[in-house]
């Protein structure tokens, strides 16, 4: 049986009063060789969910390559997971950059000879009201989510999938259909993505490749939540506010991942699938309990 080694901690303090007593790591009952010989490029995959996605997509046999900004926090990561007994590596790269992020995926494809998962993850984020929120901040958050979800998935269909097809997975938001306070912004942008999901899961289907997205509720321990708290006065609530009352881990969405990049999803495409604890349809928010 594969854990998510190390990822038990709590994390850091997500910044309110919260119960973190339910968040214990689910140990996997996924076969350790289900990824066996795939190659995995996770943007953001250094931090947080992707950091997850990573360390769950490696402990299943898939090599993970991940991308961001910052190359000491990337480094970090590497040797993290390297000491795991998971094969990864690192790419430099801002999502924005349509070149950068050709040059890190034709390396990909160059020195590990394929690319058969891109997981698009790398976000920004800093919660505030729409009348806080200036053009360039409100521009800073679309080219990081949607932009660059574009620029990583068009770069990976050309340099490989096309070719070879793939597993797309794009983590986004539970926003699309309603009004988020504090997230103009990353609301309208992972609205976007979703809408990418779609769009591309029907336009290279007949190239076998299969997009999904991802939407996570609140994840504790994750610098989103931490921002979040930090911003919202009070704080996060004690209690998670969604029907089946408890925070979610970053391995909640990587298993997830996992599943959508495996054989056994292999008719799954198209789909925005929200891992929330039923957050996001509960309309009447009564949290009524066991009625
Ligand atoms: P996080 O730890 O802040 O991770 C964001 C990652 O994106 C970092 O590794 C960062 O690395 C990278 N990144 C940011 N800007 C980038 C850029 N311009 N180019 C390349 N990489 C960039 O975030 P998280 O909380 O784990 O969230 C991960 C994903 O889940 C995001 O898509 C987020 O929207 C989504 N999500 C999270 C929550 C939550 O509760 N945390 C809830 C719903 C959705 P560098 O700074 O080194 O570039």
């Amino acid at each position: 049986m594969i854990g998510a080694a190390g990822a038990t901690g709590p994390g850091p303090d997500p910044g309110g009063d919260v119960d973190e007593s339910n968040v214990a790591v689910e140990p996997s009952r996924f076969t350790p060789d289900l990824l066996a010989g795939r190659v995995a490029l996770v943007t953001g995959g250094a931090t947080g969910i992707g950091k997850e996605i990573c360390r769950v997509l490696g402990a299943h046999g898939s090599a993970v390559v991940m991308a961001s900004r910052k190359q000491e926090q990337l480094e970090a990561a590497v040797a993290e997971l390297s000491a795991e007994g998971i094969d990864a590596s690192f790419g430099v790269c801002d999502v924005r950059d349509a070149e950068a992020v050709r040059a890190v995926v034709d390396g990909v494809v160059a020195e590990r000879g394929a690319l058969d998962i891109v997981v698009n993850n790398a976000a920004g984020n800093f919660p505030a009201p729409m009348s806080a929120i200036s053009p360039n901040g409100f521009k800073a958050v679309v080219d990081i989510d949607l932009l660059g979800t574009y620029n990583v998935t068009k770069a990976s269909f050309e340099a490989r999938m096309r070719e070879r097809g793939g597993s797309i997975v794009n983590i986004s938001a539970p926003f699309e259909q309603r009004g988020v306070v504090y997230q103009a912004h990353v609301a309208a942008a992972k609205s976007g993505v979703d809408s990418l999901t779609r769009t591309c899961a029907v336009e290279w289907g007949p190239y076998g490749i299969r997009v999904n997205a991802i939407a996570p509720g609140s994840m504790l321990g994750t610098e989103g939540l931490k921002r979040f708290a930090e911003a919202v006065p009070g704080g996060v609530p004690q209690k998670p506010s969604n029907p089946l009352g408890r925070h979610g881990h970053g391995s909640d969405i990587a298993y997830l991942a996992l599943f959508l990049c495996s054989p056994m999803a292999r008719f799954v495409s198209g789909q925005v699938i929200a891992v929330d604890g039923a957050g996001s349809v509960d309309m009447l928010r009564l949290g009524a309990g066991p009625i």
